[in-house]
């Protein structure tokens, strides 16, 4: 096995002969056994706080509250009511993720700092109403003598008690481990890094911020339950605002994103003041310290340090070799493009007006212009990116203006970008298969639990995506980072990527934009090949001997309107598009650019 492969196997190992040995050294009713539990519930919502704002970029400032949620349920639920332990967590799980939904449903359509809004004064609200609301909760005095799970008349003292912690943390990392590995957890990371590229491949992203919430909530409930249990009382004085932002920081500071990270962080920040109790009150200072120190010098947190530390010592190894070069591509079935009237304007500037344009079914058709004539315009009003205030977008024979980007992208529609959108921290396989979004049928369950229907989806796209990084020439870039990536082949990325969301219409960009002279020549070839498939290629570019060699129509935009269309060799001669176009750049330097 590859010595960089390694890292996570020593790490699973240790932490579960740690985790499985420490009984055997410390008596059932000692300090460190109690401290132990403690931790194992810190872990299972930290993994669940990482999951939301880790990977999906959400930052809850009142995870407290979820917690709470589950607490709350378990003891009133087990001491009024006598319900089971098992009972009154799932239903306090359930609570936390149903209520925190309905909490923050708002905030997902605006930005990131809503959502941190909300859930602080979600928590602020909540710590309110467990003291007022003395008719339920007992209000400060809190509920007491909550009794320990039992089963089958087996009641769990602290061991016991310790290992079910064990258990459920365990559990809660593969389960989420599993998700962050999957289509999901890649969206999460486009969502949080370039929603377009999200958008481009048919994830929502509220959908997505939603569903990490979801899990993260249920976690932070599961945790509150055990927390009951544990401490036996329930008070307001233990879900504090406080309790939120030190929560939120033990994650930052484990490594925010990584799997290890919300481990490494509760284990360092939750024992450390533990051991040295006579520095409890210094306890945020030293934090604030720290998060300072690893903001100058350890972006990812401990965890990103220590990983940094190690990709040194032990090299990536050579790419894997790769499986059967794809010979053959079945042939696309091309959508046809048929965008008239169209109309955008942003405040004073006209960006579109009364525009026409026409791709056929199959063709490969270009769009030229002057820098600001328009054209990313037409090709975002095109995918959905932009509402137009007036026109038509037909795609196939279907009435698509107005609908949203991800339900274009799912009708067939793939694009490039004029900047390449790759999410960066995603291998460039990773990106590919990030195509087939919604297309992979194995849902959120049969991924968390790795049923053998969804490995077999995951394994057979995941071949699919190199035959399309093979078919776009980059292959040998499949495990790197996309963000390492040189920018020409990024495009060709992203192309594959188009390609793996089935699209039969697919719009580029200026895909040539910096490109060599031997990478155009492929990229030239690659779009002709393409289009031989069958897919309809709509091309903005500025380099005119491409447009002539590969394109059957050229429209020319100028200042919002269509200048001249017709056949590249026609247009190309028309005297006012040498004057609007070729002018600015061809007269001045003596060649098109
Ligand atoms: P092109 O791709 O042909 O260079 P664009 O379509 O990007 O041109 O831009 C056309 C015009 O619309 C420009 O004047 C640009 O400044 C303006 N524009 C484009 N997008 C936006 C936006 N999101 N907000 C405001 N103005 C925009
Ligand atoms: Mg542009």
């Amino acid at each position: 096995m590859p010595l960089r492969a390694a890292l996570p196997l020593v790490f699973q190992a240790a932490a579960i002969a740690i985790a499985l040995l420490l009984p055997a050294f410390v008596g059932a009713n000692s300090y460190a056994l109690f401290v132990a539990t403690q931790l194992g519930i810190y872990v299972i919502a930290a993994i669940g706080l990482n999951l939301l704002a880790g990977y999906a970029g959400q930052v809850s400032l009142g995870h407290a509250a979820f917690v709470a949620i589950g607490a709350y349920s378990v003891a009133l639920l087990t001491v009024d009511h006598h319900w089971s332990f098992w009972a009154a967590a799932a239903l306090g799980m359930v609570l936390a993720a149903g209520l925190g939904m309905l909490a923050v449903l708002p905030a997902f359509r605006l930005n990131t700092w809503y959502f941190a809004f909300i859930t602080l004064a979600f928590a602020l609200v909540f710590e309110k109403m467990i003291v007022e609301w003395r008719w339920l909760t007992k209000g400060f005095a809190g509920v007491v003598g909550v009794p320990p799970p039992s089963a089958f008349g087996f009641e769990f003292g602290p061991r016991p008690l310790y290992f079910t912690v064990v258990l459920v943390t365990v559990i809660a990392f593969i389960l989420v481990r599993n998700v962050v590995h999957s289509r999901f957890g890649c969206a999460f990371v486009a969502v949080r890094d370039v929603e377009p590229a999200a958008l481009a491949v048919g994830a929502s992203p509220q959908l997505a911020k939603l569903t990490a919430f979801v899990i993260s909530a249920a976690l932070a409930g599961i945790a509150g339950a055990f927390f009951a249990v544990q401490k036996t009382v329930v008070t307001p004085d233990d879900f504090t605002a406080d309790f939120s932002i030190f929560f939120l920081l033990t994650v930052v500071l484990g490594g925010l994103g990584t799997l290890w990270g919300p481990i490494i962080g509760a284990l360092v920040f939750f024992l450390i003041p533990e051991l040295l109790a006579g520095l409890q009150s210094w306890r945020m200072l030293i934090y604030g310290g720290l998060l300072l120190g690893l903001m100058l010098f350890a972006p990812h947190g401990l965890f990103g340090a220590l990983r940094q530390g190690w990709r040194r010592f032990a090299p990536q190894a050579a790419t894997p070799v790769l499986a059967a070069e794809r010979a053959e591509h079945p042939p696309i079935a091309g959508l046809p493009l048929q965008v008239s009237g169209l109309r955008k304007r942003f405040g004073g500037v006209l960006a579109l007006d009364a525009v026409d344009f026409h791709a056929p079914a199959g063709s490969c058709c270009a769009i030229v212009g002057p820098n600001g004539s328009g054209k990313t315009t037409l090709l975002n009003l095109a995918s959905g990116y932009y509402v137009p205030d007036a026109g038509s977008v037909k795609i196939g024979r279907v009435e698509m203006l107005g609908s949203s980007a991800p339900r274009i992208a799912t009708r067939g529609v793939g694009r490039t970008f004029q900047t390449p959108r790759l999410v960066a921290d995603l291998s460039a396989l990773d990106n590919v298969m990030l195509g087939a979004y919604t297309r992979e049928r194995a849902n959120l369950l049969s991924i968390a639990l790795r049923l053998p229907s969804a490995r077999a989806e995951a394994h057979r796209l995941r071949e699919e995506a190199l035959g399309f990084l093979h078919f776009v020439g980059v292959a040998d870039r499949a495990e790197t980072e996309a963000g390492e990536i040189p920018h020409g082949q990024q495009r060709l990325v992203e192309i594959a990527r188009a390609m793996m969301g089935g699209a039969r219409l697919i719009l580029l960009d200026e895909p040539a934009a910096g490109l060599s002279m031997s990478e155009l020549e492929r990229l030239e070839r690659l779009i002709a090949r393409i289009c031989e498939l069958g897919a309809t290629i709509v091309i903005v570019e500025h380099h005119l001997d491409l447009v002539a060699n590969i394109a059957s129509h050229v429209t020319v935009l100028d200042r919002g309107t269509v200048l001249a269309a017709g056949k590249p060799a026609e247009v190309f001669k028309d005297e006012r598009v040498m004057r609007a176009y070729m002018g600015e750049r061809a007269l001045k330097t003596g060649a098109p650019a």
